[in-house]
This record gives structure tokens, C-alpha cells and sequence, in this order.
């Protein structure tokens, strides 16, 4: 069975990967004109549509300067994924002794329901999970799932956004923003309008947080490898190519919420752009 939970540090700030779901997943049908060849190549795999580890993924970062939640899962409706560890983020929130109340700030890369639906209904607490937290959100993505109709993917950001909004909760933002000290929000749209992945910094460490800029690390490698749903294609590619200079500028160690728990690495240029090398 998948990992469900790893913890880690950069420089002098604990990050805890949590799951809130691990599935294998079919990923042949998920890019955009998809390089069936290449990927069954690049990933060792026997046929395209061979199911690989996935993973519904959440961060929490502690570094003295607060305690910051990057994503928060499914939410309720996790549960009815049939994953294993689905809808399990409270659980693993109990199982590192962290309460809701705890959370100062949550940073959401993106609105889609997988990432925002915990913001709600947490067993024990109000509607708001965490009471105490600032919910910095990209005002374009605010724009855009408020804006549009009602839809599978809109359903629960639209709860949630007037929920944060009646609470008083929601910090939206409007290009990079210091989150804390060790954590700033970096717009790489293209998955959605305000899409943004996250930068970790602490001790002269760094952890970039990729968001759904890259949901399997060869993206690093394939900026062209495309997920369908992407709003906007070139911005997705142009978003990988910023996020790839970024981390080998800084030699970064690289994650993301989808990878299975813990896939870590480093991005290298090389003659023919990237290499993906993981830790
Ligand atoms: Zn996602």
C-alpha cells in the first residue's frame, strides 16, 4: 500500500507530505495529445495505460513563524473514492499532532475539488476547519470558479470561497506573495488562471511544491506533456519551464501533491533542457 505520511525537513522547517487518498491511476487518457510511446518509455512501464501510483496530497509546513497547510484535499467526499487513505487527512492531521485550530495560514495552489475540499465540514470543528488560518487563494482562480457555471469541478470551490468570504477567512492574492517568512506562493498559471505552486525556503534550503504545474515529476523533463483539463495549454508549458529554471537556480528539492508520498528530486539543465534527478 501507498504511503499515507513522511515527514522532512528544509533548512530549519518541518514539512509534513499527507495524503488524503492514494489510488493507482491510469494517467493514458490525462495529457493532452498524449505521447503514449515516450511515457510508456520514460516510465518503465510495459503498456501506456499501465496504472502508476497517485496520490491526493497535502503539505504541512512548520517553521517557527507558523504553521502553513499547502492544499487540503477531498474533503468529505474523499471518502467515497475507494483510495486508500481516502478522505483520511483529519486522520493523518491527528496522527502528527497537529489540531485545526493550529493552522495559521492555508495555501491553495488552485480551486479544483481535490484541493480545497477539507476547508469545510472537518469532524469536531464549524463549518471553517481551520478557524484560526488566512486561506490565500489566487484572485484569478477566486474570478474564475465564482465566474463560472456550476460544474463537477466548481461545485466545491463555490462553497467553499463563500464560506472563507462570510468568515471573513480569504486573503486573495495578485502575483507572488509572502506567505511567512519561509513560504511564498509563486503564480504558474495554466491549470487553472491563478494557479500558483509554492517556494520553501529556510537555512539557505529550498522545497518548490510543484501544485498540479506537474502532476508526475518527468514533467520536469517534458514541459510539453499536457493534462486536458489544463485551461490554458501554453501558459501550463511556459509555467514548467519558469518552475524548472527556478529550481535548478536555486537547488531546490522538488515535490508535488500528486506524487506518490515521498517523491522527491532535484531539477539539473542539461544540453537538452532538463533532467529530472530524484533524491
Ligand atoms: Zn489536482
Amino acid at each position: 500500500m501507498s504511503r499515507l505520511m513522511e515527514t522532512f525537513t528544509v533548512g530549519n522547517a518541518e514539512i509534513a507530505a499527507l495524503s488524503d487518498g492514494a489510488p493507482d491511476r491510469d494517467m493514458s487518457s490525462f495529457f493532452r495529445d498524449f505521447d503514449a510511446e515516450g511515457w510508456t518509455r520514460a516510465l518503465g512501464l510495459t503498456k501506456p495505460d499501465d496504472p502508476i501510483p497517485f496520490n491526493f496530497g497535502t503539505f504541512l509546513i512548520r517553521s517557527g513563524t507558523g504553521v502553513v497547510l499547502v492544499d487540503s484535499g477531498f474533503g468529505t467526499a474523499g471518502s467515497q473514492t475507494g483510495a486508500p487513505g481516502g478522505g483520511e487527512l483529519p486522520a493523518r492531521l491527528r496522527d502528527l499532532g497537529v489540531d485545526a485550530g493550529e493552522i495559521t495560514a492555508v495555501v491553495h495552489t488552485h480551486l479544483h475539488p481535490d484541493h480545497c475540499g477539507w476547508d469545510l465540514d472537518l469532524p469536531g470543528e464549524g463549518e471553517l476547519s481551520f478557524p484560526n488560518a488566512t486561506v490565500y487563494v489566487h484572485q484569478k482562480d477566486v474570478d474564475h470558479f465564482m465566474g463560472s457555471e456550476e460544474s463537477q469541478f466548481t461545485r466545491t470551490a463555490k462553497r467553499v470561497v463563500a464560506a472563507l468570504q462570510q468568515g471573513n477567512r480569504l486573503s486573495p492574492i495578485d502575483g507572488e506573495q509572502t506567505v511567512t517568512p519561509s513560504v511564498t506562493m509563486i503564480p504558474t498559471p495554466g491549470h487553472t488562471p491563478g494557479h500558483c505552486s509554492v517556494m520553501v525556503a529556510s537555512g539557505g534550503e529550498h522545497l518548490v511544491i510543484t501544485g498540479d504545474a506537474a502532476h508526475h515529476p518527468l514533467q520536469f523533463e517534458h514541459h510539453d506533456w499536457i493534462p486536458a483539463v489544463d485551461i490554458d495549454p501554453e501558459a501550463s508549458v511556459a509555467s514548467r519551464g519558469k518552475l524548472a529554471n527556478l529550481a535548478a537556480d536555486r537547488q531546490a528539492l522538488v515535490t508535488g501533491g500528486h506524487w506518490p508520498i515521498l517523491t522527491t528530486g532535484h531539477v539539473r539543465r542539461v544540453e537538452s533542457g532538463f533532467k529530472w534527478e530524484p533524491a
